[in-house]
């Protein structure tokens, strides 16, 4: 459940949901037509049982399957997706659904922030990272030619439909990407989540569906926490960019060509932060390396070395200095105190930040 006054609303995780979607939707649709947006990976595995479903339910629905990956969160794919929606003269009642990863996720929950100035759309997220992260907390957008995700809005949707069984066909690197960020829950503020998962991660990354269903329940639950204290990020919620900073920073420098996927840099990223925080003399040793080793064991990238590229230290630097969490001037890091134990940091020492960049660059 997130808890956000009159905008709250439930998260459902389980297995087959998306072939009992519409019985499960019917509470929060305001009229019988939807448009079930997708993507062309997506579309082949789940998007017939979602619309037998709707069929058996006399709903009326439209369907629209989008190219795959990060290019389609684009002012050109946001117009067209626009226009073709407003060729089925779609009414303010009518809902959006949107059945696969973060791009689908973010591009449909702007579409619908904005379309006749709103209307309700639904999320039926496909990939773990889309599962822990993006379809919680009502954060929507598209990317422009100076970066990513700087149009867009905050439009909660109406509900989340997280179907577990959609994971079985999700590339096994995409995996290992989202379980970054259910690692990052558990660096944040919950040193017992991050133990079960030294425990755990192995067995859940193998296919235990149990323990993927409880991971993803308390990621979302940590999320919809945080998000509820602070929608839209004055305080507590940018702890979610825990490895971020550094992460962006390590994507950018690989151009987005899918050589290197947002989880990965973010894996990398949380280790920069806790050998930072050592460094800056918040954090021991220990704990950083405690950190890199679960990661490792579950097959996870933990160095900037590791990257398939060369990546050169300023460059590093100069991409963190374009990101979009900087306060008068200064970058606000996520920085910890050990495991469990984040803070934000405004402009921690840069000389500090380049040398922990420098030594993770060497193999
Ligand atoms: P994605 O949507 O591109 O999905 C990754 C790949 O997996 C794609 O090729 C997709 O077609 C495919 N796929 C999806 N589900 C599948 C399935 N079940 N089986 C087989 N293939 C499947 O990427 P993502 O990692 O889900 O999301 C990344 C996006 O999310 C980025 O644009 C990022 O900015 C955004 N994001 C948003 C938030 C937020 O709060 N809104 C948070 C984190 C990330
Ligand atoms: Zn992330």
């Amino acid at each position: 459940f997130v808890d956000l006054a009159d905008r709250s609303y439930t998260i459902s995780i389980g297995s087959d949901l998306i072939p009992s979607f519409a019985e499960l939707a019917s509470d929060h649709l305001q009229s019988d037509r939807l448009f079930i947006i997708t993507d062309e990976n997506v579309a082949p595995h789940y998007l017939s049982p979602l619309l037998e479903s709707c069929a058996a339910a006399h709903l009326h629905v439209e369907t629209v399957i989008l190219p795959a990956g990060e290019q389609t969160k684009s002012f050109s794919q946001y117009e067209s997706l626009i226009n073709r929606l407003l060729s089925y003269k779609p009414s303010r009642k009518d809902c959006l659904v949107a059945l696969g990863g973060g791009v689908i996720g973010d591009l449909v929950g702007y579409v619908a922030s904005s379309l006749l100035r709103g209307l309700p759309f639904i999320q039926v997220p496909t990939t773990l990272l889309s599962q822990v992260d993006s379809s919680v907390g009502g954060k929507t957008g598209i990317n422009t030619k100076y970066g990513k995700n700087l149009v867009g809005a905050f439009y909660q949707p109406e509900a989340v439909f997280i179907d577990i069984n959609s994971l079985s066909t999700l590339p096994a690197r995409e995996t290992l990407a989202g379980y970054a960020e259910v690692v990052k829950y558990g660096l944040i503020n919950d040193e017992t989540f991050f133990s079960w998962l030294e425990e755990n991660g192995p067995s859940l990354l193998k296919g235990d569906k149990d323990l993927m269903a409880q991971a993803i329940s308390k990621s979302c639950q940590s999320k919809a926490q945080v998000v509820s204290e602070d929608e839209r990020e004055g305080g507590k919620r940018a702890l979610l960019n825990l490895g971020h900073t550094f992460g962006h920073a390590i994507e950018a420098a690989c151009g987005y060509d899918g050589t290197l996927l947002h989880g990965e840099g973010v894996s990398i990223g949380m280790c920069l932060a806790f050998e930072a925080s050592v460094h800056l003399g918040l954090c021991p040793q220990e704990e950083a390396d405690r950190v890199a080793r679960h990661l490792k064991a579950c097959g996870m990238m933990t160095r900037a070395a590791d990257v398939p590229h060369t990546l050169e230290a300023d460059t590093l630097v100069n991409n963190m200095a374009q990101d979009k969490k900087i306060e008068a001037g200064e970058i606000v890091f996520v920085l910890a105190e050990g495991i469990g134990k984040s803070l934000l940091v405004k402009g921690p020492d840069s000389q500090i930040i380049k040398t922990t960049i420098m030594r993770s660059l060497k193999a």
